[in-house]
């Protein structure tokens, strides 16, 4: 189990069903029932057609990394012995986006739309998915 305070997710009402599929290791997604659209954090209302009709889709956990950004400073106490650490945004099927740690890598090893998989980060109070670069052959 791994403590990371300052990461710890701040959960409500729309992101509870999100983080309670992440504690059973299922990575589900909310899309809006009206449309289709696939989005990430879950909200209330589809933030393309307004219903707030929703359901839950599983994920393939694979997707390719979009953007990302290499921590080398701790902005924060709870992070001084993290650093230097990686957050990105990685884009999924249905063009879907979500924002978590890219682990396990050296940051001179990333580049923008290398392949990811997720992996799951149990900590004490959450598990968070997190990514791992794809060995390319
Ligand atoms: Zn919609």
């Amino acid at each position: 189990m791994e403590k990371l305070d300052f990461f710890a997710p701040r959960i409500s009402a729309d992101t509870k069903t999100f983080w309670e599929g992440c504690k059973e290791h299922k990575l589900e997604i909310q899309r809006c029932k009206k449309c289709g659209k696939l989005r990430w954090p879950a909200a209330f209302l589809c933030p393309d057609c307004l219903s707030s009709e929703t359901e839950m889709q599983e994920m393939s956990g694979e997707g390719t990394l979009y953007s990302y950004v290499t921590f080398q400073k701790a902005f924060h106490p709870s992070v001084q012995d993290k650093v230097p650490y990686t957050v990105g945004v990685v884009e999924m099927e249905g063009g879907v986006r979500i924002i978590s740690n890219i682990v396990d890598c050296e940051p001179e090893q990333l580049a923008c739309n290398k392949k990811v998989k997720m992996k799951w980060m149990d900590c004490e109070e959450y598990t968070k998915p997190v990514f791992e670069l794809v060995e390319e052959a």
